[in-house]
């Protein structure tokens, strides 16, 4: 890999100039306005192809892909086995209606519950719906099967469980609230780690305990087994269903299957999306068989939950998952990665900490690291962020030694040139 070119190293120290310089010519445009709305900040660049580890952009460029659409492409792009069985399913039925038994629905459950401590299985169409779904049934659980009427449900600060209401009320960050008061009752907000302050926010109203095993959008931070032990030991004690919130750690990612069996622990209620279905939109929660009756006939719905498209995309991958081992080569593949990250950053004060399980990897810099991911997606590499000063590296899950490498010196020459252009002292 080359060295970066005075140009490169100009247009990375300017890149942040460069994107306010191109969002004041759109404001000063607005006969170039989009019909979406604008809530995301997107990039200027527009992907048209896939395959494996690397995308393709519209003027022809080629990326290597380490954010994987944010953890959900786990299987590379356009993976052959799961796209045969989905182009089989189109060719025999799209939809019917959850009011009739859906075959394949059966055989996900199975396959899912078979590899975990869950026994039953709702499915939905994404992550916030899948959390939706565990705090709803946490509430009916205690208040038609229990009778006691209990409904608050306790998360984590940096915590991100969705942006549906009830999801972005859990969600500890008070940005994805701004505006949207307002929010409904029933959620508390506590420092992770901070065992008093939980101690303290469980009343008589409290339904569950609800927490990711990695808070992958707050940081890539890990829960400390002691905690977590705690946290079951509560919940024990006050009768709290723990849920998980899997959507980013589940399906293999963070190098198990699911991420709380790094924990030895089980619990009650647990919600998978992103990696669940290689990017056809899908997500699901899972409980316990004493949770079953909760959810009696008519109690919650989807008009698209488990679709036999949806359900075919979902077999196909969980399969896949299971006969190539994929959790431990993503534990082998993140322990290579973290290794080589840290072999070739290790002179450099600008990077504070390498953390995170199997292929979810976050790099804490001492400094917000918006413009090496721009300067990433020049030099042909795709990574997002963990807040402001983490960088976030999700490759898929198949992703080879070779491509570890090319990353990786990317990334290090990006970094030690930011990091060396002296610019990130001054602002920190
Ligand atoms: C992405 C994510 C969600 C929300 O999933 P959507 O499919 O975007 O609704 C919820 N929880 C976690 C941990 C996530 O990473």
């Amino acid at each position: 890999m080359s060295e970066l070119t005075q140009a490169e190293k100009d247009s990375l120290t300017g890149a942040l100039q460069d994107r306010s310089a191109e969002t004041e010519v759109q404001e000063a445009a607005p006969a170039k306005l989009s019909a979406v709305f604008p809530s995301y900040a997107r990039y200027d660049i527009s992907l048209v192809k896939g395959k494996g580890s690397w995308v393709w952009d519209d003027q022809g460029n080629k990326y290597l892909d380490f954010m994987c659409g944010l953890a959900v492409t786990s299987l590379g792009h356009a993976p052959e086995k799961v796209g045969a069985k989905l182009k089989a399913q189109i060719d025999t039925l799209w939809h019917v209606s959850n009011l009739f038994h859906i075959p394949g629905q059966d055989r996900v459950a199975a396959l899912l519950t078979a590899n975990s401590c869950a026994d039953q299985v709702f499915f939905c169409n994404s992550g916030a719906e899948a959390n939706e779904a565990a705090i709803k049934l946490a509430r009916r659980y205690h208040q038609k099967v229990k009778g006691t009427g209990r409904y608050e449900v306790i998360t984590f600060e940096q915590s991100f469980h969705g942006r549906t209401l009830a999801t972005l009320t859990a969600t500890g960050q008070q940005k994805v609230k701004e505006g949207f008061l307002p929010l409904p009752a029933g959620f508390k907000t506590v420092p992770l780690h901070d065992l008093p302050a939980l101690k303290a926010a469980i009343s008589e109203n409290t339904a569950a305990v609800m927490l990711e095993m990695v808070l992958a959008e707050g940081g890539v931070l890990e829960v400390q087994q002691e905690f977590l032990d705690a946290v079951v030991a509560l919940c024990k004690e006050h009768g709290l269903l723990l849920i998980v919130d899997e959507v980013q750690t589940g399906m293999g990612r963070t190098g198990k299957l699911f991420a709380h069996q790094h924990y030895g622990i089980e619990p009650d209620i647990f919600t998978l999306a992103k990696g669940i279905a290689s990017g056809f939109p899908a997500g699901v929660m899972l409980g316990k068989g004493y949770l079953r009756e909760a959810f009696s006939p008519g109690s919650h719905a989807s008009t698209f939950g488990g679709t036999p498209l949806a359900a075919a995309v979902m077999e196909a991958t969980i399969e896949t998952m299971l006969e190539d081992n994929l959790a431990q080569r993503a534990a082998d593949m993140g322990e290579y990665l973290k290794g080589l990250l840290g072999d070739k950053l290790v002179d450099t004060p600008f990077v504070k900490e390498i953390r995170g399980k199997g292929l979810l990897i976050g790099i804490e810099c001492a400094a917000p690291v918006a413009d090496i991911v721009l300067a990433g997606q020049k030099r042909g590499l795709l990574f997002v962020q963990a807040g402001p000063n983490v960088i976030r590296l999700l490759p898929n899950l198949y992703v080879s030694v070779d491509e570890i490498h090319q990353a990786v010196d990317i990334l290090s020459e990006l970094i030690h040139t930011y990091a060396n252009n002296g610019k990130w002292e001054a602002g920190s």
